[in-house]
């Protein structure tokens, strides 16, 4: 899809918005669409049969966790190239009554074999494409526990009852769009490496045409038998046996994996206390390490808040972000790592003194030359006792995946969530007789070292995941949360500035062009903006655009206006259209 500049971009937006209104007293079953406002509880997810899995639940009487785990398992079946259970994310959870915000950190974790040398021999890092396409690139995978502990901690249902939407999907299938045609074709050398991949998405050696039903039965009996055996069953069960079967011998002249039984029987989720900061009157919580994106997006925003940016033209503003997102990468990308390992300057890095500092290093009419140097966050950390001043270290090769979704309920409790399996399609390795995925998470590991992301064992890759909520006198104002690996982060951030300074709407913000400046040699961007007016004048500001061009982060988001209602926000464009639902639509 073409991306155009601004003035374009907001018809289709309005027109969208005009469809939905001449909809909006229709009778149930509402078609698909990006956009939805109303009353009761909302979802917001890329793929209509998900969102349709958790309005199913909501309806029942399910509360957002209950509806969040069936819209995730839903996504499992119909977008199983960036989700499943054989993968690892966040969750984020508002409760409505207690006025708190929980995460609960089900990231994947390394198996006990691993050690900092993991991706190199003879000194040398093995080829990253090798290790995705490998049982090594596996992480002990934490989806399954995750939705256990939310459930059992916070939703209304059992684990059975939410997945039936999910087992009937699965058996009786769903309709294959283009994007999923286009994502099996993108990845056709490496599902067909691994015959239980070849056999569920390849059809006589070619990628499964858009139109065509796809039935997973296999995924369909993995559903069943945590249905009625719960989490065990995952880590201590048959499943866990087929895992780590499946793991050590992948088949396809992969390199195995070294994961145990042992390795799943002691997997836990981690509940952490969200990353609190401020922007403008906001509170807002973000996902703590091993996520970076709650850190990297709070300095971001910490920067920007000192220019008045509702006085700037747009193209100041955005020039200002891509400043102040070089800099919170150059940070991100030297510091941060799994806390239970490392020391991270988290303090430092999100206080408002040390943003004041690196806002110095912002021209306000120029970009900045090559890369930003990490600046040192240790004088601002109030625990002055951390010792580690790890080196700046080089980018890493980061995939653009995943999937976020957002729900809530009548009463006001909210869910943000991001869970992946890496790479499209993982490691290319399905499990046989269970129809998932299984990720290669352990690729967002740096390959060498000194660096606090090297691999450990039992530890957590740095993420980017950034499921976020925002609130305002103490009210929930908006969820946001994005697919697309460090992407991630500046889509969450450009979103923000969107919304909160530049004043669009929630749906005008999500549908923007997106900007991506990661500290890297270019700012990436999408598909048609580099011809654009809008880029044209931040080039007049020295903005570098990177060559290869692809569209950015699907990302989804729920505003809570002032009115009661709350509006449920998906892709327009991205992923092949996303859909919003609503209980009860707004007349
Ligand atoms: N592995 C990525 C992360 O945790 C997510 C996958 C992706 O979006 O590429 O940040």
């Amino acid at each position: 899809m073409q991306r155009t500049s601004t003035p374009h971009r907001i018809l289709p937006t309005l027109l969208v918005s005009t469809i939905i209104v001449a909809q909006a007293c229709a009778p149930a079953a509402w078609a698909k669409s990006p956009v939805a406002t109303g009353f009761g509880g909302a979802v917001a997810t890329i793929s209509d049969p998900a969102s349709q899995a958790a309005l199913a639940i909501l309806n029942q009487g399910g509360n957002a966790v209950d509806a969040a785990v069936a819209a995730a398992a839903a996504l499992g079946v119909t977008d199983p190239f960036s989700c499943g259970i054989g993968g690892g994310g966040f969750m984020m959870i508002y409760l409505a009554k207690d006025k708190r915000v929980i995460t609960i950190d089900h990231r994947e974790t390394a198996p006990a074999s691993f050690k900092p040398t993991e991706f190199q021999r003879d000194g040398k890092e093995l080829p990253f494409d090798e290790v995705v396409e490998s049982g090594m690139s596996v992480g002990v995978p934490g989806t399954v526990r995750g939705w256990h502990e939310a459930l059992d901690r916070y939703g209304s249902m059992t684990m059975k009852r939410v997945l039936q939407p999910a087992i009937r999907i699965a058996s009786e299938g769903f309709t294959v769009n283009g994007n999923f045609t286009r994502m099996i074709a993108e990845n056709e050398r490496k599902l067909s490496r691994f015959p239980a991949s070849a056999k569920l998405y390849l059809k006589s050696g070619k990628p499964l045409p858009a139109g065509s039903t796809l039935r997973n039965p296999e995924l369909a009996q993995a559903y069943r038998e945590l249905a009625a055996g719960g989490v065990k069953v995952f880590y201590e069960g048959r499943i866990a046996r087929a895992i780590v079967d499946t793991v050590n011998q992948p088949g396809g002249g992969a390199r195995p994996g070294g994961m145990t039984m042992a390795d799943l029987a002691n997997y836990e989720a981690r509940l952490r206390q969200p990353l609190r900061s401020t922007y403008r009157g906001y509170e807002l919580y973000g996902m703590p390490l091993p996520s970076s994106g709650g850190v990297a997006v709070a300095e971001a925003l910490n920067i920007l808040e000192g220019y008045d940016l509702k006085s700037m033209p747009r193209d100041k503003v955005e020039h200002l972000y891509l400043e102040a997102s070089r800099l919170a990468f150059a940070d991100r990308n030297a510091y941060l790592a799994d806390p239970e390992y490392v020391e991270a300057p988290v303090q430092g890095l999100t206080s408002k003194d040390y943003a004041a500092r690196r806002r110095e290093l912002i021209a306000p009419d120029r970009a900045a030359a090559g890369h930003a140097a990490a600046g040192d966050p240790y004088p601002f950390q109030q625990d002055q006792s951390v010792p580690l001043r790890p080196p700046a270290s080089k980018l890493l090769a980061e995939g653009a995946h995943t999937t976020h979704l957002t729900v809530s309920d009548k009463d006001g409790n909210i869910v943000a969530y991001t869970f992946t399996i890496e790479s499209w399609g993982g490691s290319g390795i399905t499990v046989p007789g269970y129809g998932f995925l299984l990720n290669n998470e352990m690729t967002d590991f740096d390959f060498s070292g000194p660096h606090p992301n090297v691999p450990e064992a039992g530890k957590r890759p740095r993420s980017s995941m950034s499921p976020t909520l925002a609130f305002k006198n103490g009210k929930p104002a908006f969820s946001i949360g994005s697919p697309g690996g460090a992407t991630i982060i500046t889509t969450v951030l450009q979103t923000i500035v969107n919304h909160v300074d530049l004043g669009m709407s929630m749906d005008q913000a999500v549908d923007a062009p997106r900007l991506s400046e990661r500290n890297g040699a270019a700012t990436s961007v999408e598909p048609g903006y580099t011809g654009t007016a809008a880029a044209q004048a931040l080039a007049k500001y020295g903005q570098r655009w990177s060559a290869g061009q692809e569209e950015i982060g699907a990302a989804n988001a729920l505003v809570f206006n002032a009115d009661g209602t709350v509006t449920a926000v998906s892709e327009g464009k991205r992923h092949g259209v996303g859909s919003a639902l609503v209980q009860k639509k707004a007349h």
